[in-house]
């Protein structure tokens, strides 16, 4: 008996295999119900009983060492690496999939960069403002509608905390701090309280343009609008500015241009008119420059703020305001490689 553990012994010391499945078969050859080393216990009713505590304890060592060599083969065999043998290292990778520019972000920096070429910098603010900057400073009244719960979102019902409705509140942060001359465009996220549906949506993006300095009068924003208009949507393009109010510029102005579809003739899209609304803009209202300790006597200056999304709109033809921000890869992918 004992010689016959010493030889399975020996044997199981020795065994080796390459993959799972020879692993397998010594599993069952060794260690099943009808395996070597289980067969041995039949034998074990045999044993002299002066012996058996002997054999037990030797049956009992060959057990836990074929369970532990097993199992070590099994490690082994299942850590090895996938066979490189077929492979070629000298093979090109995959390409890796390149991102895309955002839709708005590309026509962000565009209008950035036209502004930029005019001399304007760029300012940012906080997204979280107060009253003061959002409202107050910026003429509108007491009692102004935008001022509602409907339309601002206030951040815990403090009503001199809110998340702003417009880029204007950077207007007045860098006028509070700089004298003029001041050019600069303040491009950001606003947010209003509105249903989310194709053409309205709770948060979109603004670039305004605010430039500060003696003697600037309406000619000058004329002539920006209209670099602008040209740069942005080609050479041909017509403007054209319509009387409007806004509570913190006077005069105030909504700024059409030729509809770039058509160009001019009438379409669809720009509802056969021929035009289609792109900007607001206006004289700095010298109440706004006094408020933020600007001299209305010396200075004046000209405002204008568009909506990105309609700009990309006009550029890209995207009618639902809700795919630029629904992450969905197939839109985003549109615009690989544009720039
Ligand atoms: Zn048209």
């Amino acid at each position: 008996m004992i010689e016959k553990i010493n030889a399975l012994k020996a044997e199981i010391e020795a065994l080796e295999a390459a993959t799972p499945q020879e692993v397998e078969a010594l599993r069952i050859k060794y260690l099943s119900k009808k395996g070597s080393v289980s067969l041995l216990m039949n034998d074990f009713r045999n044993v002299p009983a002066d012996q058996k505590r002997a054999v037990g304890m030797a049956v009992n060592e060959l057990k836990t060492l074929a369970t532990e060599k097993i199992n070590a083969l099994k490690e082994a065999t299942e850590n090895t690496e996938t066979d490189l043998s077929g492979l070629d290292l000298t093979r090109s990778a995959a390409p890796l999939p390149m991102g895309t520019r955002h839709p708005l972000m590309l026509v962000r920096q565009e209008i950035n960069s036209i502004f930029r070429r005019l001399g304007f910098n760029i300012a940012e603010g906080p997204e979280i403002e107060d009253d003061w900057h959002v409202f107050s400073s910026l003429n509108f009244a007491a009692d102004h509608p935008a001022r509602d719960m409907q339309d601002t979102f206030f951040i815990r019902r403090n009503p001199d905390v809110l998340l702003r409705t417009h880029t204007s509140s950077v207007q007045t942060r860098v006028m509070e701090h700089t004298q003029p001359p001041i050019r600069i465009i303040c491009p950001g996220r606003v947010f209003r309280n509105e249903a989310i549906s194709a053409r309205a949506h709770c948060f979109f993006h603004q670039v305004e343009a605010l430039y500060v300095d003696k003697n600037v009068s309406f000619a000058d924003l004329k002539q920006t609008l209209l670099y602008f208009a040209r740069e942005m949507f080609g050479p041909e393009t017509k403007i054209r500015l319509r009387p409007s109010y806004f509570p913190f510029t006077e005069p105030s102005a909504e700024m059409d241009i030729s509809c770039n579809l058509c160009g001019g003739k009438g379409c669809s899209f720009c509802k056969h008119t021929g035009w289609v609304e792109i900007l607001g803009c206006g004289m700095v209202d010298p109440n706004v420059l006094d408020a933020c300790g600007i001299d209305s006597k010396i200075y004046s200056g000209f405002a204008l703020g568009m909506g990105v999304e309609r700009i990309a709109n006009l550029k890209y033809r995207v009618n639902d305001l809700r795919l630029f921000s629904e992450n969905d890869r197939r839109f985003l992918r549109e615009f690989a490689g544009a720039h």
